[in-house]
């Protein structure tokens, strides 16, 4: 195995001669080139302003020593004057006796580039170039170097990074440093005496003066050694801190760390805020612009969002029966419209019963965990929802993933587990992030062989599978699964999640089904819209023929620009690959005015992720060729 190098890279950053910006990692070898780019990135964006000159240096460390971070501790002051006080008197407890007159020096150091070094007892100045001054550079802290992680723009870690290596420089009894950063009015005073003590206010707000001063004791002749070990040495600092927690609280740097791996691995999520109500338009900021986009995300597939029957609705529910519904199902949270809705829905999926649960994924945990406990057995499909999933593990059953769609395999599977107490089998209908359909007359023939309860998820097939939108059953002209699972929050453009499937299963999931026990129901509101989306799907079933129109429509533009997609549903997965290209892809079309989902690991494999569009019934044809062709442009 070949030994990996590790590398100083240095960002030095000028405008018109006048510095702007610095920094520095250590990283080994592999890293550099995003070492690179990270840093040329940071010179770029630096709030003082765009430089004209940037120096990016790529070089071998040397031999390096490795530091533990100073202990940090906050000095509270609510005015300059006080701040300085504080730093000579914690100056003076370091053994430091012209404290303030040290203070004083501070105002020459103000124009300098470097640090002052000052002899700590005749105040002497001991830098070879009193312009330039003494830098102290070549250090990282050591995660950066160790896990290749980096913690990009973090001041603070720098600081402590940076004192932690002066205060242990040879003849250094201490440091005193206030930002050139005109909004930042923190200074710090630090030794390995006192280990690094931040003081709140330093200066003015506003005032673009700050430097750093070194102190020095020991013998003249020794003074170039001690330069040497600031300018030359390589040093990792451990365990630097990457915000000022009070003494002993680490424990956020666990979490900063990860972060960054997170946001490194191109796999950080944030919120994307819609300013209108979702449709097949709607308002987003992109780069600061309020924009009119085409929404292919959204999986109110629909448009009975914002249909006025399904608002109108809930705003008279919200009026009759209250905002809230103020307890759980079983105390007093059911009112008229959760049971006309349990009704409802169970007619519409030719069912006897139907349960409410406040939403899909507390459904799929409720089910699973109701039917399946220690000693029993769930098999599960590799590609089902993540809701699914955890209803596995909180089960506590044993769980058997077989292949994608894989009938035989789960035959196999089931055939070796007959002994087992009770086995429940739980399946997507439609696969979420593929919008494949599950082949249900062979499923249930499988698990009804096996005398397995059957469990299908049809929360991307309700109301849009089926020549009427009720899903699988319609679809496929067969029998009932034992439980068939849903959500009211996707095609039928509402919020909340249902079970229906024989009266006695419903009942024992009323009395056995956690979520639906110990959580609030839902508000009527909520409910009552559920409840009107149903009755405007059940009377304009053209709505589901024109998504499935549209769908096919979008397929074959697709194919015409050569991307390969196909689908079963109204979700259409084009494959990238590589996460940041992903995100990059969706960022672009973004721009273009398509707001297209970027799904990357851990809702699908790593190395799978994809663009995943979500086509409506209430897009034109205009949109979904101009959606197919920027795919194509952006995508791929
Ligand atoms: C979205 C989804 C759920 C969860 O439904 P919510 O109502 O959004 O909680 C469950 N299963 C599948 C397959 C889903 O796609």
């Amino acid at each position: 195995m070949s030994e990996v190098r590790e590398f100083c890279v240095k960002m030095r950053a000028s405008r018109c001669g006048e510095h702007v910006s610095g920094a520095e990692r250590i990283v080994d070898e592999r890293l550099v080139p995003r070492a690179v780019a990270a840093l040329a990135e940071r010179a770029l964006s630096h709030e003082k302003g765009s430089p004209d000159f940037i120096n990016i240096k790529v070089e071998e460390p040397g031999e390096m020593v490795r530091l533990k971070a100073l202990a940090v501790a906050t000095n509270e002051v609510s005015t300059a004057v006080e701040g300085r006080a504080r730093a000579a008197q914690l100056l003076a407890e370091a053994g430091v006796g012209r404290a303030n007159e040290i203070m004083a020096l501070f105002r020459e150091s103000y124009s300098m580039r470097g640090a002052m070094l000052v002899d700590a007892d005749t105040l002497e100045r001991l830098e070879p170039d009193r312009e330039r001054g003494v830098r102290a550079t070549r250090m990282d802290a050591a995660d950066t170097a160790v896990c290749g992680v980096f913690r990009g723009k973090n001041h603070f870690a720098e600081a402590v990074v940076l004192a932690t290596k002066v205060a242990n420089a040879p003849g250094i009894v201490g440091e005193v440093c206030v930002s050139d950063d005109p909004g930042y009015v923190t200074g710090y005073v630090a030794a390995k005496s006192m280990g690094y003590q931040r003081i709140t206010v330093m200066k003015e707000s506003g005032d673009p003066c700050g430097g750093r001063i070194f102190l020095y004791r020991g013998p003249r002749e020794d003074v170039e050694k001690c330069i040497r070990f600031l300018e030359r040495q390589s040093v990792i600092v451990e365990g630097a801190p990457s915000a000022p927690n009070a003494p002993g609280e680490v424990r956020l740097d666990g979490i900063a760390r990860e972060l960054d791996a997170i946001e490194q691995a191109g796999l950080s999520r944030s919120c994307r805020a819609l300013r209108s109500p979702t449709g097949p338009t709607a308002r987003v900021d992109v780069d600061g612009a309020m924009r009119d986009v085409v929404v292919l995300a959204s999986n109110d597939y629909l448009d009975l969002a914002r249909d006025p029957r399904v608002t109108g609705a809930a705003a008279a529910a919200a009026h009759a029966w209250g905002a809230g519904s103020g307890g759980s199902r079983l105390t007093t949270g059911t009112q008229p419209p959760h049971e006309a809705l349990e009704r409802r829905i169970a007619a519409f999926k030719g069912e006897e019963a139907a349960i409410l649960y406040a939403t899909g994924y507390m459904a799929n945990v409720g089910v699973v965990t109701a039917l399946a406990g220690k000693g029993d057995v769930v098999f599960s499909d590799e590609l089902n929802h993540a809701s699914i999933i955890d209803g596995c593990r909180l089960s506590g059953a044993d769980v058997v993933v077989y292949r994608h769609g894989d009938m035989d395999e789960l035959a196999r599977r089931l055939a070796a587990a007959r002994a087992c107490r009770r086995r429940v089998v739980v399946s997507d209908g439609v696969f979420s992030m593929d919008g494949d359909i599950l082949d249900l007359p062979r499923f249930l023939a499988v698990c009804r062989a096996n005398d397995a309860f059957s469990v299908v998820d049809e929360a991307h097939a309700t109301g849009v599978v089926g020549r009427t939108g009720r899903g699988l059953v319609e679809h496929f002209g067969c029998g009932h699964p034992d439980v068939t699972v849903g959500t009211l929050s996707k095609a039928l453009g509402s919020e909340g999640g249902f079970a229906c499937g024989a009266e006695i299963i419903v009942k024992y999931l009323r009395n056995r089904s956690r979520p639906f026990v110990f959580s609030t129901a839902p508000g009527a509101p909520a409910v009552a819209s559920g409840e009107a989306a149903l009755a405007v799907l059940e009377a304009e079933p053209w709505r589901v023929a024109a998504l499935r129109e549209n769908v096919a429509f979008f397929l074959g533009e697709l194919a015409g620009h050569d991307v390969a997609a196909r689908s079963e549903s109204a979700i259409v997965s084009v494959i990238v690959g590589d996460e940041r290209r992903a995100v990059k892809a969706a960022e672009a079309l973004l721009r273009e005015g398509f707001l297209v989902s970027a799904i990357r690991y851990p809702t699908v494999a790593r190395g799978a992720a994809r663009l995943r569009v979500a086509v409506m019934s209430a897009h034109t044809k205009e949109q979904l060729a101009a959606a197919a062709a920027a795919i194509a442009r952006c995508g791929m």
